[in-house]
């Protein structure tokens, strides 16, 4: 069985996974902490995305860029201006909601129901209202849909406002001099303004993308679904520079190329789908959403959009610094190079904490097992983490048998025959099927089992998270055996 969000959230603090931030002084909301396991895990899928933009594709290359930003920057973007959610507070309760979030979850509510027509009707009208930003409208949808507060169970609601996401603080001296900036909220921008600076010193040419992991930081109104949605978190981000005219079929192959690497990664075809924006921004070609399939119902986990030459040019606008790239390549219709243009933009964007938490629920298993034969035989459950190997926090746990007769000893020298390939953990606690245990509930895919045979033959028993089986397997071949299996 899969486990319900309450059950996942429970399971990650407990092993170590994720904590609630400063949760002695009972937590901050919507921020939160990687334990042990959780960093290894979020290290691995940070790692492996890296490696599927800049190791697997020449033309793509990595930065990483400073939180702080001049602040023309997110005038330039668009954030200053337009980075808001609509919110509503309920005047019962005092509690404040996203006034589209109310709405997306009473679709999601239709949708359960089968109801899918009359989900999709409301999805398309709060999108039409929004884009026209007629707040009036969106609040009497709410009122007319009937949505309760959650809270309270009345619908005695404000009227909508919009709310600036960005958080701010201050630069220099907070009295004289000091000027405002901003926390990013994406990590976009940083690529944008550096486009030039790699372009030359990479000396790469059109098409070619930028890549780029780090902090971003939103003010969500709403904090909920654990990691789903913080105030700050982590985005993975590739900015693809193009030729204009060829914006769809890149739109194309970032789309698929994405969408097959969730599914290398251990997201299942079926628990993956598109979902079109039903509102573009205004200079927006197409935007597409890869929405995974979480206790909670299919939402987001990365966005990939044709963004014209939009953002580029709003940073010459402002900058007032050409972004212009000369294209030497020859245009078989008129015989001569493409010349100067500003390019345009594909993006990747995923949240590596959505990916995590995406992850987390895709692995997390109970399931009944039965145990020994006849008389004997018994029934148990266990919980389990099917992570794919190459994402799991320890690849190989090491267990002596016995805490005597070398076997300890033993232990440790495969263990350091091998760690500088592979995160291992060598156990000599307890009995062997508790420390098979302790494995599964982090997910680790191989136990290693020391006797007294290894000492004869160098041989060891090799047991398989999955399915339990165990194998029989000389200590030379551990290396080649766990290198394929972490590999994606
Ligand atoms: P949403 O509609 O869920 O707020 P978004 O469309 O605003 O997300 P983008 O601006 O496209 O998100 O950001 C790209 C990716 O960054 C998202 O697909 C998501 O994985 C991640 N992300 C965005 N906001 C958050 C957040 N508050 N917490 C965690 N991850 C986030």
């Amino acid at each position: 069985a899969e486990g319900t969000l309450a059950e996942i959230v429970s399971h990650a603090k407990e092993y170590g996974f994720v904590f609630p931030s400063s949760e002695i002084y009972d937590g901050l909301a919507a921020v939160y902490d990687y334990g042990p396991n959780g960093v290894e895990l979020k290290n691995n899928l940070k790692l492996l995305w890296w490696k599927a933009m800049t190791q697997l594709n020449q033309n793509v290359v990595g930065i990483d860029a400073a939180i702080f930003m001049h602040p023309l920057t997110w005038k330039a973007s668009g954030h200053i201006d337009g980075f808001s959610d609509p919110m509503i507070d309920n005047l019962d309760s005092k509690k404040r909601y996203r006034a589209d979030v109310l709405l997306e979850d009473k679709a999601a509510e239709y949708e359960k129901n089968g109801e899918i027509a009359r989900a999709e009707t409301l999805l398309a009208e709060m999108g039409r209202l929004l884009t026209a930003e007629d707040l009036a409208g969106v609040k009497q949808l709410i009122i007319d849909e009937k949505i309760l507060c959650p809270a309270s169970k009345t619908g005695n609601w404000t009227d909508v406002r919009q709310f600036n996401l960005m958080f701010s603080t201050q630069v220099g001296a907070v009295a004289e001099g000091s000027s405002q900036i901003y926390l990013r909220p994406e990590t976009a921008q940083g690529i944008f303004v550096n486009f030039l600076n790699v372009q030359k010193s990479a000396r790469q040419k059109v098409p070619f993308g930028i890549a780029q992991i780090g902090k971003a930081f939103r003010n969500e109104i709403v904090a909920r679904q654990f990691i789903f949605r913080m105030r700050e978190f982590e985005q993975m981000e590739m900015q693809f520079f193009i030729r204009p005219g060829t914006e769809d079929e890149w739109y194309q192959h970032w789309k698929e190329t994405r969408r097959r690497w969730h599914e290398a990664m251990g997201l299942p075809a079926d628990k993956l789908r598109f979902h079109d924006h039903d509102k573009l921004a205004f200079y927006a070609k197409a935007a597409v959403d890869i929405e995974y399939e979480f206790p909670f119902g299919f939402k987001e986990i990365e966005g990939i959009h044709s963004r014209t030459d939009y953002d580029l040019t709003q940073h010459q606008t402002l900058s007032r610094k050409k972004q212009n790239y000369f294209d030497n390549d020859v245009n078989p219709e008129t015989g001569k190079p493409y010349g100067n243009y500003v390019p345009y933009v594909v993006e990747t964007s995923v949240g590596a904490d959505r990916l995590f938490l995406a992850t987390l629920c895709q692995a997390f298993q109970e399931e009944t097992i039965v145990e020994g034969e006849g008389e004997e035989q018994k029934t148990k459950t266990r919980k389990l983490l099917r992570l794919h190997p190459a994402v799991a926090p320890v690849k190989a746990a090491i267990f002596p048998l016995v805490k005597k007769d070398g076997l300890p000893e033993k232990a440790n020298e495969i263990y350091n025959s091998l760690r500088h390939d592979f995160r291992l953990v060598v156990e000599e606690k307890d009995s062997i099927g508790t420390r098979y245990t302790r494995q599964d509930l982090i997910g680790t895919p191989f136990c290693i089992a020391v006797d007294h045979q290894t000492l004869e033959d160098e041989t060891v028993t090799v047991r398989h998270r999955d399915s339990r089986e165990q194998t029989r397997m000389p200590i030379s071949e551990l290396r080649a055996y766990i290198g394929e299996a972490v590999s994606v």
